[in-house]
């Protein structure tokens, strides 16, 4: 019998709060297991949570929080209507990257919300989440905005991280682009199964190495 998904997140939720797989649940953070639609057709992955993310419990409540909501809104979509999460479920101290052991050690959760939520879409917001899943993309300019399926079936559109347009403001413009195309992705998405990319598509423009997919399940 399946296992219907909100149900499936909130076990997911309470297994991230016990969790210390890795140092960064071992601290003083809170888990921020991600938060929407268990029915969304569009599930936003990004970095890590934050200072206000953390104090929050929730993802994406601080400066690039509001940003995303306004880009959400671009798109035609609320919260309500897709799933927020990121590759890291417990705050870096200092804000710091997320390091390859913590990466590795909270993968299972992400793979688990996917499989419970059944996206047709994943948004990545910046280069640690779209290495999930194409770990040899070198550079965001050539890949962001595009459709890249999977041969699990499903779309992976890259993007900037919302926090770097807060530091950078031309890229304001090229998330709102990008954010403007997610419905046209989505229905594409939703109307013909996925084709698996293969090494010769994805040889991108100005990508020295092909994005090598990597299998989800
Ligand atoms: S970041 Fe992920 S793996 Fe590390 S303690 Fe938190 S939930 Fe566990």
């Amino acid at each position: 019998m399946e296992v219907d998904p909100g149900t499936a997140l909130r076990e997911i939720d309470s297994q991230i709060a016990r969790c210390k797989r890795c140092k960064l649940g071992m601290g003083g953070a809170h888990p921020v297991p991600g938060s929407g639609n268990p029915h969304a057709s569009i599930m936003f992955v990004g970095e890590a949570p934050g200072f206000y993310e953390d104090q929050a419990g929730l993802p994406f409540v601080g400066p690039a929080g509001k940003l995303l909501d306004g880009l959400l809104e671009v798109a035609g979509l609320s919260r309500k209507d897709v799933f927020i999460t990121n590759v890291v479920k417990h705050r870096p101290p200092a804000n710091r990257d997320p390091e390859p052991d913590e990466l590795e050690a909270c993968d299972d959760f992400l793979r688990a919300q996917i499989a419970a939520i059944k996206p047709q879409v994943i948004v990545t917001l910046g280069r640690f989440s779209l290495s999930k899943f194409f770990p040899n993309v070198r550079a965001m300019r050539d890949v962001h905005g595009r459709a890249l399926p999977t041969s699990d079936g499903l779309t992976i559109c890259a993007m900037y991280h919302p926090a770097a347009a807060l530091h950078q403001n031309s890229l304001r413009a090229v998330l709102e682009q990008d954010f403007r195309a997610l419905p046209m992705i989505l229905a594409r998405a939703q109307s013909q199964p996925a084709t698996p990319v293969t090494v010769a598509q994805a040889a991108l423009p100005g990508v020295e190495t092909p994005p090598e997919q990597m299998s989800l399940f």
